[in-house]
């Protein structure tokens, strides 16, 4: 656990990752998987988790940029780092140098890809990103016609790869299903200059869980490997729980009734109510918006209504019906009994904010999440803490 003088922290266990992962493998018998670990792995800490599933032989690891692939580099990590989105030309030196995976949108940047690598006598492989309707990045179905030849004809740039990405995979199943149809178009287009393609990807967690695309190569998991399935499609076994936002009870009173909890007295005590202070608040990523949704947080086992405001570094909630609770005493605010997805939906916004969103302040400690799950007794009880 973490440092006694932390009263906020994240508890990861990378051995739920690589459970969830197993997962993935078990549903894409024969193809490559590229577990996405940017925006450290998703708040759980990108180096602990991209060690444990390096075991696992990934074709890629997913970042969002070259800071972050360095980052893996320079951590010993071999498993190639890729980078899921267009590149800026500052970044390419880089990337070329490192061998590191990318993605193409433009002949401006196969050119200065073709440039550097020319330079540094070498061959770039690049994969061709596809935008097949979600607006972000790559050629358009239409350009492939006038681009591949150029593309081809470019003797240091080698073209390894297609992708695209799903706009609506957990929402618009009629438009997945035209997109996948035009994505393999596309991929028998690019397949006619370029033969050897080795990757071919566009599914993320909900792409992989929804649809099957016959010509893929290789599935981007994110989400599902932190423990959440989005969209309505249930994975072939449950997900394990990846991460747990735990934070102290710094104070316990007995408020009267009648009395104001937080800014903007948005709460007052129906009747007299024993409240405990929180020190978790906004500043950690813990939302402001949370405020009067009704959310409910776990102590010593038991569900208590967070009350009035978030604020910046403290939170209060009714333990009225818990019978000893205590300064020191930890809350779950994220876990096995606060679903993420809970959390997310009652902020107003979608599980990747909430994990990307937990704050630098909060220290990342590893631990077995297996045992809390199973155990009969709840986590917060006594010896664990
Ligand atoms: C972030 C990202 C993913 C992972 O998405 P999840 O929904 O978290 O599984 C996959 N592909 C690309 C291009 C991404 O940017």
């Amino acid at each position: 656990m973490a440092d006694k003088n932390h009263r906020a922290w994240v508890e990861v266990d990378p051995e739920a990752v690589a459970h969830n992962y197993s997962i993935v493998r078990r549903m894409m018998p024969g193809k490559g998987i590229m577990p996405v670990v940017k925006a450290d792995a998703y708040g759980h800490g990108m180096l602990s988790i991209a060690r444990r599933l390096e075991q696992e032989h990934p074709s890629f690891f997913g970042v969002a940029n070259a800071v972050e692939a360095q980052h893996l580099a320079d951590a010993g990590l071999t498993t190639p780092p890729f980078i899921l989105g267009p590149t800026p030309p500052e970044e390419r030196e880089q990337i070329v140098a490192g061998s590191w995976g990318c993605t193409v949108s433009s002949i401006p940047e196969a050119q200065h890809f073709q440039r550097i690598a020319q330079g540094l006598h070498c061959v770039m492989s690049v994969h061709l990103a596809l935008d097949t309707g979600m607006g972000r990045e790559g050629f358009l179905p239409g350009e492939l016609g006038e681009i591949l030849p150029q593309l081809a004809a470019m003797d240091a740039l080698r073209v390894d790869g297609v992708m695209s990405h799903f706009p609506v995979a957990d929402e618009d199943e009629a438009f997945t299903r035209r997109q996948i149809e035009l994505f393999e178009d596309c991929v028998a287009e690019v397949k006619r200059h370029f033969p050897s393609l080795r990757y071919v990807h566009t599914a993320a967690s909900a792409g992989l869980l929804g649809f099957r695309v016959p010509s893929a190569t290789l599935v981007r998991p994110g989400l599902m490997l932190y423990g959440v399935a989005p969209g309505s499609v249930a994975p072939p076994e449950p997900l394990r729980t990846t991460l747990r936002l735990l934070a102290r009870v710094t104070l316990v009173r007995d408020l009267p009734a009648g009395h104001g909890v937080s800014y903007g007295r948005t709460f007052i005590t129906p009747q007299p109510m024993r409240v405990a202070t929180i020190g978790i608040g906004y500043a950690d990523g813990w939302r402001r918006q949370l405020g009067g949704r009704g959310l409910r947080i776990c102590v010593r086992g038991e569900m208590c209504p967070m009350l009035g405001r978030v604020t910046m570094d403290q939170i209060m909630a009714d333990v009225s019906a818990v019978p000893g609770v205590q300064s020191g005493d930890v809350a779950e605010l994220i876990g096995p009994h606060v679903p993420v997805e809970r959390v997310a939906e009652l902020a107003g916004t979608i599980p990747w904010d909430i994990f990307t969103g937990l704050g630098r302040r909060l220290p990342r400690t590893e631990c077995a999440m297996r045992q809390v799950i199973s155990s009969s007794s709840p986590f917060c009880e006594g010896n664990r803490f």
